[in-house]
């Protein structure tokens, strides 16, 4: 679900960059002239936010499209004058520019101030320079030419050369290698449809605008996909994958008056930790908050240590107790295994639910939770592995007693 939405705005922000690129030239001349500029105003942003945010890939993959535009400008400006020109560089840039990002993803993200990872980009982006000097200066045009070699002989749809698909193809290939290795990750998802957005740029062959504006357009995505990874880093729990604590806050937020919220608390915990150690613990999470992910008409929440929260919006307690106690049942009956030491050790765990719905009394979703806590507790105090609801009848109360009763109780 979460991709769809992501390809959704990726797909709309990139066909928007192809359509609006065939209208430069109906553009007035003071703006076309501003179009070679674009990108470097919307890499300098990227780079602003990405240093923000600590992310150095990011940061390198909005630098390699800014030089790529800075060294095609450049040779094209004063191409005149000196030997090398934009054309002669044209195809060995399209080269290089896929093999930086692939380059710019494969490197381990340890964030913007380390010390050696930075020199080696630096080494990295000098010795790219020193080679596509040599390569201009020192090789026979003709072996040149080699790198223009077209897919397809006088095609009136595909430009393209030989190498620049052969490129796109392996660094596509690699990026889907990553994004399978790795867990969902918006970027490496922005940097395929960018890689993609860029291939269609170059088909267009050396046009400095069209190229200029798709590259303006890909640091767009490029940003807009670092700050919705920021953003799914903060709603979303680390160790779990599932929502997290603020997303759940906000989630009440957002919710009408009928609806019902579960509290979901695994059982001795503690004890399992201390008998099996930590990792396993964090295993166990995992495969519980798993199973509660997978609730029907509800969304899971990871409220904090081993306690979730389920909540269920228009609903009621009937209809949703077959589906919690459906949970518990699969909890109950999954078998953890896992290697303590040489020893392959399989074991079960249990999980408690207390559940509460919303009343005209009892606005607060955070209320409602706090009632939810109490069922939780009675589930606890009689035996654990169990439902229970909690209905203080609360039309009988106003809303801020039952918060007292609570409270005599735990
Ligand atoms: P009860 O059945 O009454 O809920 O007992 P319990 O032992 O589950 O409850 P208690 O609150 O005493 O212990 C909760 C434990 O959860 C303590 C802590 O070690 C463990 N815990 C909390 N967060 C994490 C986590 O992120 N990873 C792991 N492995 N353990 C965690
Ligand atoms: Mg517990
Ligand atoms: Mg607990």
């Amino acid at each position: 679900m979460v991709i769809v939405k992501h390809y959704t705005w990726l797909l709309i922000v990139s066909l928007f960059a192809i359509w609006s690129s065939h209208q430069i030239p109906s553009w007035p001349n003071s703006i076309q002239a501003l179009v070679v500029f674009f990108p470097y105003v919307a890499v300098a942003l990227g780079v602003f936010i990405a240093l923000w945010l600590n992310r150095l890939q990011p940061v390198l993959i909005l630098l390699s499209i800014g030089c790529f535009n800075a060294v095609l400008f450049y040779f094209s400006s004063f191409g005149l004058n000196i030997p090398v020109t934009a054309d002669t560089l044209f195809p060995i840039l399209i080269v290089l520019l896929p093999l930086n990002i692939l380059l710019w993803v494969f490197l381990p993200e340890k964030g913007v101030f380390n010390v050696r990872l930075n020199t080696l980009v630096l080494f990295i982006f000098f010795v790219q320079a020193a080679i596509v000097f040599w390569l201009v200066r020192s090789l026979p045009s003709e072996d040149l030419a080699l790198l223009s070699i077209p897919i397809l002989k006088d095609s009136d749809i595909l430009f393209l050369s030989f190498s620049t698909g052969l490129m796109f193809l392996l660094t596509l290939f690699f990026l889907v290698l990553k994004m399978n290795q790795s867990s969902f990750k918006i970027l490496y998802h922005a940097v395929f449809v960018v890689l993609v957005l860029m291939l269609y740029g170059f088909n267009q062959g050396f046009e400095l605008d069209v190229l200029a504006w798709i590259s303006a357009f890909s640091a767009i995505i490029l940003t807009f996909a670092i700050i919705f990874e920021a953003h799914h880093i903060a709603y979303t729990d680390e160790l779990t994958g599932i929502y997290g604590r603020r997303a759940l806050m906000e989630y009440f937020l957002g919710l009408g008056k009928k609806y019902v919220v579960a509290m979901v608390d695994i059982d001795h915990f503690k004890t399992f930790n201390d008998t099996y150690g930590h990792d396993a613990g964090d295993e166990v999470l995992r495969r519980v908050a798993c199973v509660l992910n997978n609730v029907q008409g509800g969304r899971a929440f990871r409220y904090g240590g081993e306690e979730f929260t389920l909540v269920f919006a228009n609903k009621t307690i009937e209809q949703v107790l077959p589906e919690l106690e459906k949970i518990r049942r699969t909890v109950e009956a999954g078998v953890i295994e896992f290697r303590l030491g040489t020893q392959s050790t399989r074991t079960r765990v249990t999980v408690s639910i207390g559940v509460a719905q919303s009343h005209e009394d009892l606005y607060d979703a955070r209320e409602v939770l706090t009632l939810a806590d109490k069922g939780l507790y009675e589930a606890k105090a009689t035996g654990r592995n169990k439902v229970v609801v909690s209905d203080l009848k609360p039309n009988k109360i106003k809303a801020n007693h039952y918060k007292k009763i609570v409270k005599k109780v735990s």
